[in-house]
């Protein structure tokens, strides 16, 4: 597993962040700004808000290798560790996991989701059962990721206007852990 540092997160969104995503009509990097700038907008912690940045960046990870791993979100959280602490790997990590989970608690979430993301899903394992949401709500960084969802989930207007990468790639370099 190769970590990634500040350096080389800047180079995947230089690289990759024009691919579009997943079945959506704006790119990664779009994708990204706008679910950052929904965090900061609601004004959560920016470590939040640089989840919320890097949530996918496991999917531009995986442009570079020849797997089609389906979880990314492993990817992404396992690459980031080095770099920072739990409160920003572990919404990423869970970001996939806070939508199967939203669909069993709440019935108009799922009428909110895109094609693209309801196709997803059935491939994420479908909604949780009862036992499933409860075991997800206990963890420690349940509450973030459920946050992080909803952004990922509003994250896909066609030309929005964001502040630029290097406004959160600052903020990403002010969270980096330092023990
Ligand atoms: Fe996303």
């Amino acid at each position: 597993m190769t970590m990634l540092t500040l350096p080389r997160i800047a180079s995947l969104f230089e690289n990759h962040g024009t691919a579009y995503y997943g079945g959506e009509a704006i790119s990664q990097t779009a994708h990204a700004l706008q679910c950052a700038q929904l965090a900061e907008q609601a004004g959560d912690p920016e470590a939040l808000i640089v989840a919320a940045l890097l949530h996918d960046i496991g999917h531009l990870m995986l442009a570079e290798s020849l797997t089609t791993d389906m979880r990314h979100q492993e990817t992404g959280a396992d690459a980031l560790r080095d770099l920072f602490g739990e409160d920003v790997t572990e919404p990423i990590r869970l970001h996939v996991a806070a939508k199967r989970y939203l669909c069993a608690v709440d019935p108009a979430y799922f009428e909110t989701l895109s094609p693209a993301s309801v196709h997803s899903l059935s491939l994420q394992g479908g909604p949780h059962d009862a036992g499933q949401a409860a075991a997800f709500a206990a963890q420690p960084h349940a509450t973030a990721a459920v946050r992080l969802r909803r952004y990922d989930d509003l994250a896909k207007v066609v030309d929005l206007q964001t502040p630029p990468l290097s406004h959160y790639l600052e903020m990403a370099a002010r969270c980096v852990r330092t023990a």
